[in-house]
């Protein structure tokens, strides 16, 4: 991508509205653009980084042997009534009616209409166990919209809902989501830490908020250090497999969130040294809610003793585009954002010191296109900017490499290759970077 053909608004101040750090640098890198209170338009960048959350949150679900699938952002009440949510709901729904005054509802969320679509095809065990998902548009008309995309009122969200005949079987749905989601935030190259979270009326064990840690999360949290460092389950995790003694490792150690939280336990099982307090953002927050919905809206399926039973079923959000904003607090310095690879919305920035220098022009083209034709994705910066305005901008917008080129250096064949996170340098001949950044 060509900077001169981009749209990137990059703001050289910080905005007054904005009170922490990844909303100040989601406006300031051009990656956001408010249309009404926590109602945002993602710009071309913005957007890049979103789709590339979703692409791994996605490979996760797929490889945990869910379904993906897309309803309406619109649902009707009459759905709602159903399960008795539609009154209990309150001022968060946004709520409307048609040109036939049929009542309409933009989804805050969509236990109802999956176990409207679930029962409509599903009659039997031999179709369970089953896990369907989606990514999709969410509304809830929050009282305090805040900190850009971590509070909004319309949101992306994973939201995924599985099916079984009995809870030993919802269990086993639930353990499988619990590591995929390990798996999905640390692919993203953040920290999310599984937080036993209330139940709710149904009680038991099953339900936790991952969190990531942040001095500016909403949330006060408390756990044991070793969480910090627990290894990620490995790819051959297929879910079909024992993974009681993989949950356990990961739920064992002391974690909770305030609304949780003993003190006597905490200061009980935890030496002071491993003490963690701090705040966090909950990223994602998976239940399993029994037959709460099957039960109202009839949802059966009949057994292999071919008694008909209301189904079991779970449910698991993430927040898409909150996301964006949590892994900028998690990583960012006083220059801007850095990127963590998999999600940056281009792996290399290509700075040309000299636009309209014959040899600068022609190494950069030359360059660019080289990397491009070997699958990374580039931004070129060929604007007339001056050098430390294009060193400021490729900073703050936080790409995992930066590679300069310049009248000086390219005299001797070289550019500069600079990593985002460490700001190591290194002179290198311009036909080596292909091959070095290749290798990384
Ligand atoms: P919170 O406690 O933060 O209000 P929640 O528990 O109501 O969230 P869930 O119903 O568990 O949210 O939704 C699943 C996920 O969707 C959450 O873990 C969170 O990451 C995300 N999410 C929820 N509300 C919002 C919002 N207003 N803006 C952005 N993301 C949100
Ligand atoms: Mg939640």
């Amino acid at each position: 991508m060509h900077l001169s053909r981009y749209l990137l608004p990059t703001l050289r101040e910080n905005p007054a509205e904005a009170q922490i750090v990844s909303h100040r640098l989601m406006l300031r890198a051009g990656l956001i653009q408010q249309e009404a209170t926590g109602i945002y338009a993602w710009l071309p960048m913005g957007l890049r980084v979103l789709r590339k959350i979703e692409h791994i949150v996605r490979e996760e679900m797929d490889r945990a042997g869910a379904l993906e699938m897309l309803m309406p952002t619109l649902q009707l009440a009459e759905l709602w009534r159903e399960s008795g949510r539609y009154d209990a709901y309150g001022p968060e729904m946004l709520r409307l009616r048609d040109r036939h005054e049929r009542e309409l509802l933009y989804g805050p969320t969509n236990e109802e209409m999956v176990t409207d679509i679930f029962r409509t095809h599903v009659h039997s065990y031999r179709d369970l166990p089953m896990t369907l998902y989606q990514v999709q548009w969410k509304f809830r008309d929050e009282q305090r919209p805040r900190f850009g995309v971590l509070r909004g009122r319309e949101f992306l969200m994973k939201d995924g809902y599985s099916f079984d005949l009995d809870e030993a079987g919802a269990r086993r749905a639930y353990q499988r989501m619990f590591v995929a989601y390990l798996r999905m935030f640390a692919r993203m190259g953040i920290t999310a830490i599984p937080m036993r979270a209330e139940t709710g009326p149904i009680g038991g064990d099953l339900s936790h908020e991952f969190l990531v840690l942040a001095e500016t999360g909403e949330s006060a949290v408390y756990c044991d250090r070793d969480l910090l460092t627990l290894p990620t389950p490995k790819d051959d995790v297929d879910g079909n497999g024992d993974l009681d003694a993989l949950i356990q490792a990961w739920t064992t150690p002391y974690a909770a969130t305030e609304d949780v939280h003993d003190a006597a336990r905490f200061e009980r099982e935890v030496p002071g040294e491993r003490r963690v307090h701090t705040r966090g953002i909950e990223v994602g927050q998976i239940f399993y809610f029994g037959i709460k919905y099957a039960e109202p809206m009839k949802a059966r399926v009949t057994g292999e003793d071919g008694v008909e039973r209301p189904v079991h079923g779970g449910c698991y959000g993430v927040g898409v585009s909150r996301l964006v904003g949590a892994i900028i607090e998690a990583s960012h310095d006083e220059h801007g954002i850095v990127w963590p690879d998999a999600v940056a919305p281009f792996e290399i920035g290509l700075i040309n010191l000299q636009v309209g220098d014959a040899t600068c022009d022609t190494a950069c083209e030359t360059l660019y296109a080289q990397l491009v034709a070997a699958g990374f994705d580039v931004l070129y910066d060929d604007t007339g900017e001056r050098a430390g305005g294009k060193f400021k901008n490729m900073d703050l917008i936080g790409l995992p490499w930066q590679v300069v080129v310049g009248p000086r250096s390219l005299k001797d064949g070289q550019v500069e290759l600079k990593r985002r996170a460490t700001g190591v340098r290194e002179l290198l001949p311009i036909d080596a970077v292909l091959n070095r950044l290749a290798s990384v």
